[in-house]
């Protein structure tokens, strides 16, 4: 039970992302430390991953929603070793935004004892520094007072 057990973030330079249109909206506000999903501004249906068109009514208007940066683990995995990493331990999840209601988003979840990971979790939004400047979101157990 070491602090090497903890799930952590792959290092930065080995996260590269790219953006379009579609996506970058999301990484600028990441940038700035802001968790923002897309929502349709005619039907309101959220739509992450970001897409052109809206899925429901087709709309190209979009809202961006800055959200609480609450999160509850839906599904993840637990990964040990990444190539060149061998004693890398990840936890990637994808997980229900609940003030972005049908919106999921994949991230890994850290800074936990992989074991003590479990569907439904509580986790909150921190951002890891990556390639080129850009931050990544990325979430951990909601600290309970
Ligand atoms: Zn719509």
């Amino acid at each position: 039970m070491g602090e090497d057990l903890k799930a952590q973030a792959l290092p930065a330079d080995h996260v590269r992302i790219t953006t379009d249109t579609s996506t970058e909206p999301f990484w600028q506000a990441a940038k700035e430390k802001r968790l923002v999903a897309p929502k349709c501004a005619d039907c309101g249906t959220f739509r992450l991953p970001p897409t052109p068109f809206c899925p429901e009514c087709q709309s190209t208007n979009v809202d961006w929603t800055q959200l609480s940066g609450r999160a509850t683990v839906f599904s993840f995995s637990v990964v040990h070793g990444f190539p060149g990493l061998p004693d890398i331990t990840l936890v990637p999840a994808i997980l229900d935004l609940p003030d972005a209601p049908g919106a999921r988003l994949v991230s890994n979840v850290v800074d936990v004892d992989p074991e003590k990971v479990e569907i439904g979790m509580q986790v909150e939004v921190l951002f890891s520094p990556i390639s080129d400047g850009w931050l990544l979101p990325l979430f951990r157990p909601t600290v309970r007072g």
